[in-house]
């Protein structure tokens, strides 16, 4: 296969490359202006649940985004990256910085309106995006600027997009998302509330559509997320040095591979890649045949019940993320085992104190819950 062919972002690697000792993430993230010399997802060890929550929103976006929690050196950002390889293609319309849907002509934003008025709208078929909000973006980057001077000449067209836009039916990644600062928080916030960024200054307002799938990762000894953007975000998981010895070796041995020669580990995993789309492409398609029992949500509702949630928003994406996970599997239909996984990843963060303590939620637990033997 020739390079070209490699779908992602691999362009020019630079000269020097290998002669530094860098880690796998340092190298994942060198780039040659805008490209990236991408990781493979499907060749990182260990760290399955982390992977399991990522892939399970690349084949079903509404379940709505993941928190990775762990340590530095987790192959936490390496894993996000790598996602964009694996993510489906979407249709858009060419030339958008909004990536409006060409299915969604009430959602046109005013360029491509005036596109579609004049006859001149093309649409075309890319990979889902991950675009990056980097902890210390200014106000200005994130939500999009405004040149008042400019606005009150040419109307809307003085807008300058930024992030959120960039981030329209993509996945916005965010790094140390709990060392954001609260005005970004508050963006997030208010985009993810209505799918829609806003912006205001002087009195004019320019909003466009935001639709997004938040993927936050950080390190907990850093501090704590916001609860309000920690509610917002369905999934969560814990990634942790891996305490196998032979998974270690080989994390070190990939490494190195990779440090040496990245265009030619990426051509070893090519066929790893290749599988993992597919199985995507399949487990969403086969999503829509997957039957949620009446005897699964009384399963989802007496874990929620034992857990004692807030609310009721545990339920619904445990029973999302559950027939996701039975899609990825290839089943149509939900299993117990499905259900626990999918609690796993979302009650950690949305159980009151009591009666289980954080720290004690376990599998064991929740089969216990799902066994009546609670
Ligand atoms: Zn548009």
């Amino acid at each position: 296969m020739s390079m070209s062919n490699i779908r992602g972002t691999i362009k020019e690697v630079p000269k020097d490359f290998g002669q530094t000792k860098a880690s796998i993430e340092d190298i994942a993230n060198i780039s040659t202006k805008t490209e990236r010399v991408l990781y493979p997802l499907s060749a990182i060890v260990g760290q399955e649940k982390m992977l399991r929550a990522l892939i399970l929103n690349a084949i079903n976006p509404p379940i709505g985004g993941v928190l990775i929690r762990g340590q530095k050196g987790t192959a936490k950002s390496t894993a996000v990256r790598g996602l964009a390889e694996i993510l489906p293609e979407i249709e858009v319309i060419t030339g958008c910085k909004f990536n409006c849907n060409p299915a969604e002509p009430k959602k046109y934003c005013w360029e491509c309106r005036e596109k579609q008025k004049n006859g001149t709208l093309k649409v075309e078929k890319r990979p889902t995006k991950v675009v990056d909000l980097p902890v210390g973006a200014t106000e200005d980057r994130v939500v999009g600027s405004l040149d008042i001077e400019k606005a009150v000449k040419e109307g809307v067209q003085a807008f300058e997009p930024g992030i959120l836009a960039d981030a329209n039916r993509g996945i916005l990644y965010v790094d140390e998302i709990n060392l954001l600062d609260d005005f970004v928080v508050d963006a997030l916030l208010d985009a993810a509330a209505m799918n829609v960024n806003t912006v205001e200054r002087e009195g004019v307002s320019v909003s466009h559509p935001s639709n997004f799938i938040i993927v936050g990762s950080m390190n907990p000894e850093e501090g704590e997320l916001r609860p309000q953007l920690l509610d917002r975000i369905a999934l969560q998981v814990e990634v942790v040095g891996i305490p196998d010895i032979e998974q270690r070796i080989e994390i070190i041995e990939r490494g190195n591979r990779f440090n040496d020669n990245p265009l030619q580990f990426r051509r070893d995993f090519e066929n790893e890649q290749e599988k993992l789309r597919l199985k995507i492409v399949k487990a969403n398609q086969l999503l829509s045949r997957v039957t949620t029992t009446r005897e699964n949500l009384r399963t989802i509702a007496e874990i929620c019940i034992a857990f004692n949630v807030d609310g009721h928003r545990a339920d619904i994406m445990i029973e999302r993320t559950a027939r996701t996970n039975a899609a990825y599997e290839g089943r149509e239909r939900i299993t117990n085992d499905d259900i626990i996984e999918a609690a796993e990843m979302v009650l950690p963060h949305r159980m009151r104190k009591k009666p289980f303590e954080e720290e004690d939620f376990s599998a064991e637990q929740l089969r216990a819950v799902v066994d009546g033997t609670v």
